[in-house]
C-alpha cells in the first residue's frame, strides 16, 4: 500500500512513470500560452513538488521550451510529464492530468489568467493571478 501522502502517475504508455513521496508545494492551473500550445488544452494543471520528492523511471525527452525551463516528454507516446527551470531549481512539475489519481490533488490557483483564452471561464473561486504568482517556468518571453 502506498503511504498516503505518495501520489504516482505516468505517461499513457507507462514508459514513464513517477513517484511524488511527500505532498506537492502547490498546485496551479497555468493559463500561459506556452502551456497551451505545448499541451493542445485550454489549461495545463501543475504539480511543483522539491525535487528530492520526485522519483521518475523512465527517459523522458527534454525540450527547451524558453531560455530558462524544459519540459520531460514520452518519447513513445508522447504525453507531457514534467517540466524544470533555472528559476527555481528545487523543484519539478508534474503534469496533474498524468497522475494515476488525480482526484487526490486540489488545484489552489490559476497563473497566467490574463493569457486565459476566451472559452474559458474561471468559475471556481481559486485566487487568480494575472501573471506568474511564484513560477518563472510561465514566464512569458518578452
Ligand atoms: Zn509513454
Ligand atoms: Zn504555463
Amino acid at each position: 500500500m502506498p503511504d498516503e501522502a505518495t501520489l504516482e502517475g505516468g505517461c499513457l504508455c507507462g514508459s514513464i512513470r513517477y513517484l511524488i513521496n511527500r505532498e506537492p508545494r502547490v498546485v496551479s492551473h497555468c493559463h500561459c500560452s506556452l502551456c497551451r500550445r505545448v499541451s493542445g488544452a485550454g489549461f495545463l494543471t501543475w504539480l511543483t513538488a522539491k525535487k528530492e520528492t520526485v522519483t521518475v523511471t523512465g527517459n523522458p525527452v527534454w525540450y527547451p521550451s524558453s531560455a530558462w525551463a524544459e519540459r520531460g516528454f514520452c518519447a513513445a507516446c508522447g504525453t507531457h510529464v514534467l517540466a524544470r527551470s533555472d528559476h527555481y531549481r528545487r523543484y519539478w512539475d508534474i503534469t496533474a492530468g498524468s497522475l494515476d489519481e488525480p482526484q487526490r490533488i486540489s488545484p489552489e490557483r490559476h497563473v497566467f489568467a490574463g493569457d486565459k483564452v476566451t472559452w474559458i471561464d474561471i468559475t471556481d473561486t481559486l485566487p487568480a493571478h494575472v501573471g506568474d504568482a511564484t513560477s518563472p517556468l510561465c514566464r512569458q518571453p518578452a
